[in-house]
């Protein structure tokens, strides 16, 4: 299948010899990523792609909680493809506070709410890959991926004849899904999502 205008995913494949040269999560969790289209990529002739953190830019970050917050992916799988990430540089569940493990699963709660209400997907793939056998593209920095999936796929994106159209701009994304993410931090706050829960 032949993709069409996917800048993100140029970055990606052509960032094929060096990477980030910090883990990416852990500049995320201190100030915020660019967007490739506010020039947080540099060109492959300027020596290869790389992000580059910026402190006043919050980007691709929907939410922060008290030690995690939930970012979008940079290279999505489909529209709404989401991470729930500690601020800790922490490998796996194993070496999780409890504290951690709370809000990690509050977080995904609440991106899998925001996901459904914003993108009325068909199901969400929610997992976390440990270690690059098992898929991992940021090693060593646990996070948990939610991704919308809808039936043959084909939602958000436009299909013409045998030509694909790639998930929707990440600032589109960001523009949907932050409301909602605010909207249920407040209502944890205030004690409102119990009784949203009991309703579920
Ligand atoms: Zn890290």
């Amino acid at each position: 299948m032949e993709r069409l205008w996917a800048p993100w995913r140029f970055a990606y494949v052509t960032n094929v010899s060096g990477g980030p040269p910090e883990c990416i999560f852990c500049q995320a969790s201190e100030g915020g990523v660019r967007l490739p289209s506010e020039g947080g990529v540099r060109l492959p002739s300027e020596g290869g792609v790389r992000l580059q953190p910026d402190p006043s830019r919050d980007a691709l970050i929907l939410v922060r909680g008290r030690v995690s917050y939930v970012i979008l992916n940079l290279y999505p799988y489909n529209s709404g493809h989401v991470m729930v990430v500690p601020n800790r540089h922490a490998p796996n569940l194993a070496s999780m506070s409890a504290e951690e493990q709370a809000e990690l699963m509050t977080l995904t709660r609440h991106a899998e709410i925001a996901l459904t209400e914003a993108y009325a997907p068909n199901g969400i793939n929610i997992g976390i890959n440990l270690g690059k056998s098992a898929g991992a593209g940021v090693l060593d920095h646990l996070h948990v991926h939610l991704v919308p999936r809808w039936n043959g796929d084909t939602n958000f994106m436009t299909v013409v004849g045998n030509v694909r159209v790639l998930p929707e701009d990440l600032g589109e994304s960001a523009k949907r899904l932050r409301p909602i993410f605010e909207r249920l931090a407040n209502e944890e706050k205030t004690g409102e999502h119990a009784k949203i829960a009991e309703k579920i």
